[in-house]
């Protein structure tokens, strides 16, 4: 543990936001030193997104063909800039530790690190007979889709099991294993309407923002919990001086759902409100017209058996260290959703903490940034050690 918090010091000291090219490749090449110890060789795969680091890749082969894959990421959502103005950077208080990436994710690469360690001295035999392959997103935070090639591409034919080293889930006492992302689609709705005098020629004008303010309550109005299924609007803009009626509004946001269905029907949903708008002008009946463009998409990573038997497995290690285990379906995305149906896949391996994505910290404790805690790694690291090993043992005797 003291040689895995060092290790983290000095990842969390390395500001590795996603746009900061050169501190994405410094976290790499030190991850790669780091990992050098236990045997790993190292691959620099550039981005597809020139101004983004190399994803990382480490391949210790083994003597058998069997393969587990360990998924990670190397950026941060914080600009340097940022980390100086809120004074955040690693910061011990009692049994938390304050900082950029100490949870999301170099808490997470670091118990990698210990989970390798524990295999490699207490079931040494296991760790030669096992290829692993490490694979690290230069830039996950900005959902970069270039990395499920790097990783399907390199996938070996019995790669048991990708396992996604993300922040555990807590319920009470019990630590939650992530099964289930959701997908999520990014849109923008750009509504074309006539602009006209708004004192001479009022009667004229088909006013954008008039029906650009209809149809985003028609989009937030496809949310459906009971099918988990969100659309957030979330930003408008529209018009330009106040003597016009307005020609043109837009607004941009996003859906999610857990279910492929769901996301394709959302998706679709969307897409009819496209077309002549109900807002015209008054003169010649000219109507606005809605245009709806879908910017992105990450598929949902919905419950499959492959993962619920991964799932099963880490309950099972959790009885025999005494330690609850459940499992969550999570609304936020992580490179599982590129992957899940590539191999069998499992999220939510790494350690405890929170605040992920935040750097400020109110006097009166109100807002603290992101954190983690350390005596979590311990027993998750020993959770995530058992697993692994029952893992292999049971595709030994398959
Ligand atoms: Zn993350």
């Amino acid at each position: 543990m003291p040689t895995a918090l060092e290790t983290l010091r000095q990842m969390v000291g390395i500001n590795s936001f996603t746009g900061n090219r050169d501190g994405v490749n410094k976290l790499g090449r030190f991850t790669a030193e780091r990992f050098s110890s236990l045997g790993f060789a190292a691959e620099f795969v550039p981005s597809v997104n020139p101004s983004y680091g190399d994803h990382l890749v480490l391949t210790r082969r083994g003597r058998t063909s069997k393969s587990i894959a360990l998924v990670s990421h190397l950026d941060t959502v914080f600009p340097p800039e940022e980390e100086a103005r809120n004074n955040f950077h690693w910061q011990p208080e009692g049994d938390r530790i304050y900082g950029p990436g100490t949870h999301d994710i170099k808490g997470g690469t670091a118990m990698m690190w210990l989970a390798l360690e524990a295999i490699r001295t207490q079931a040494p035999k296991v760790f030669e007979d096992v290829t692993w392959k490490l694979f690290w997103n230069s830039s996950e935070e900005t959902l970069s889709h270039d990395f499920s090639e790097v990783c399907r591409r390199r996938f070996d034919r019995e790669t048991l099991a990708a396992l996604v080293f993300e922040s555990e889930g807590r319920l009470g006492n019990e630590r939650l294993m992530v099964v289930a992302r959701k997908g999520r689609g990014t849109w923008r709705v750009t509504v074309t309407g006539r602009g006209a005098h708004a004192g001479a020629k009022h009667r004229h004008g088909a006013n954008a923002i008039l029906q650009l303010a209809q149809t985003v309550q028609r989009i937030e109005a496809l949310s459906d919990y009971s099918r988990d299924l969100t659309f957030n609007v979330a930003t408008v803009s529209g018009g330009t001086v106040l003597n016009r009626v307005p020609h043109e509004a837009i607004a941009e946001g996003e859906f999610r759902a857990f279910k492929p269905e769901v996301y394709q029907q959302a998706k679709a949903a969307l897409r009819a409100l496209a077309g002549p708008g109900e807002v015209r002008s008054v003169a010649d009946r000219y109507a606005c017209d809605v245009k709806v463009e879908i910017l992105s998409e990450s598929r949902p990573w919905p419950r499959n058996p492959e993962t619920d038997r991964l799932a099963a497995l880490w309950q099972e290690a959790g009885k025999q260290l005494g330690i609850p285990v459940n499992v969550e379906e999570r609304g936020g995305l992580s490179d599982g959703n590129l992957i899940w149906d590539a191999v069998p896949t499992l999220d939510g391996l790494g350690p405890w903490g929170d605040n992920d994505h935040c750097s400020e910290r109110s006097a009166d404790g109100s807002k603290l940034p992101e954190y983690v805690e350390v005596s979590s790694f311990v027993p998750k690291a020993a959770l995530n050690t058992i697993a692994i090993l029952t893992l292999i043992e049971q595709a030994d005797r398959r």
